[in-house]
C-alpha cells in the first residue's frame, strides 16, 4: 500500500498512524491494537504495534517476555533510543513491536523540565521515518498501531499528537459511555491544538454478547452518539480472545477459526476500506 502523509509530522510518505485509546481501563484497546495488527499483517501491511502502556500488555500478548524487553519506548520517549534501535519481531510474519515496561510509569517526571514533551513520539516516528526512506521499501511500515494506557495522560498525549487516526474500543457494558464524552473532547482539543490532523478512524464495540439485552442496549447507544464512526464490524465476547494472550499469541495465530479471529479480519477489512474512501476523498 503506498504509505499516507504521517500524522507524525513527516513531509512525505509514511506509515498511517493509529492510536488505539479510551481511558476507561479493560475495554479491549491492547486486545484490537494486537489482533487488529495480526490481520493487517495477515493482509500483506508491514505494521508495528508500539506498546505505550507501562502494564506492557501488547508486548507480552505477543509472545516478549519481560527479559527481553532490553530497549522499550521509555527510551524512545526519553531519546536514549530510536524507534528502529527497540524494534522486536513477532511469530506474526510482518509484525512487530516496540515493547514496554513499567520504566513508563516515571515517565512524567523525566520528562518534566522538556519544553518538547507532548511531541516525544511524533518526533521518533518522524526520525524513524527518515531513516527507513534509506531502506528498501519493503521495509517501511504501513501501520503504526499505538496501544494506550488506560489514562488521558503524558502517555496518551504523545500517542495522540503522533497519531493520524484514533480508534476507540467500546466495551459492550453498563458503564460504557462514562467518559466518553470526556475522551471526544480531548481528542477535539488536541486537534485544536497539538495535532490538527488528528481524526477519529473509528469506534468498535468489544465484547458483545448477543444473546444479552444490555449488548444490545449499548451497542445501540453508542450508534446514537458516534454514529457513522461505530464500524459495522462488532467484536464478539469469546473465550478464545481471552485465552490468547496467555500463551503470548495474537488470537489469529491462536485459534483461526474461532468467531473472535474472524470478526478481527472483519474489522481490518472495514478499516482499510474505510482509509481508502478517506484517501479517495
Ligand atoms: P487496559 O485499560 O488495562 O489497558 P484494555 O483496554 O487494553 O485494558 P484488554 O486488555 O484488551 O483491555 O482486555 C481486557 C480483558 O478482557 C483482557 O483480559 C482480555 O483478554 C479480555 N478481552 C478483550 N476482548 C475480549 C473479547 N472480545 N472476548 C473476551 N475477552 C476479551
Ligand atoms: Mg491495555
Amino acid at each position: 500500500m503506498a504509505g499516507y502523509v504521517s500524522g507524525a509530522g513527516s513531509a512525505g510518505a509514511g506509515p498511517r498512524v493509529v492510536a488505539v485509546a479510551n481511558q476507561k481501563g479493560g475495554v479491549g484497546k491492547t486486545t484490537t491494537a494486537i489482533n487488529l495488527g495480526t490481520a493487517l499483517a495477515a493482509v500483506g501491511e508491514r505494521v508495528l504495534v508500539l506498546d505505550l502502556d507501562p502494564q506492557g500488555n501488547a508486548s507480552t500478548g505477543l509472545g516478549i517476555d519481560i527479559e527481553q524487553r532490553f530497549k522499550t519506548s521509555f527510551d524512545v520517549l526519553t531519546g536514549s533510543a530510536t524507534i528502529l534501535d527497540t524494534i522486536l519481531k513477532t511469530a506474526v510474519p510482518n509484525l512487530f513491536v516496540v515493547p514496554a515496561n513499567s520504566d513508563l510509569v516515571g515517565i512524567d517526571a523525566v520528562l518534566s523540565a522538556d519544553q518538547n514533551k507532548p511531541f516525544k513520539l511524533r518526533d521518533a516516528i518522524t526520525a524513524m521515518i527518515g531513516q527507513q526512506r534509506t531502506r528498501e521499501p519493503d521495509t517501511h511500515f504501513t501501520y503504526v498501531l499505538i496501544d494506550c494506557p488506560p489514562s488521558l495522560n503524558l502517555l496518551t498525549l504523545n500517542s495522540m499528537s503522533a497519531a493520524d487516526a484514533v480508534i476507540v474500543p467500546v466495551q459492550c457494558e453498563f458503564f460504557a459511555l462514562e467518559g466518553i464524552s470526556q475522551l471526544k473532547d480531548s481528542i477535539e482539543q488536541i486537534r485544536a491544538t497539538l495535532n490538527p490532523r488528528l481524526e477519529i478512524q473509528g469506534v468498535v464495540l468489544t465484547m458483545h454478547d448477543a444473546r444479552l439485552s444490555l449488548s444490545r442496549e449499548v451497542a445501540e447507544n453508542v450508534r446514537a452518539f458516534f454514529g457513522s464512526k461505530v464500524y459495522e464490524t462488532v467484536i464478539p465476547r469469546n473465550t478464545r480472545i481471552a485465552e490468547a494472550p496467555s500463551h503470548g499469541k495474537p488470537i489469529l495465530l491462536y485459534d483461526y477459526d474461532c468467531v473472535g479471529s474472524q470478526a478481527y479480519i472483519r474489522l481490518a477489512s472495514e478499516i482499510m476500506e474505510r482509509e481508502r474512501r478517506y484517501k479517495a476523498a
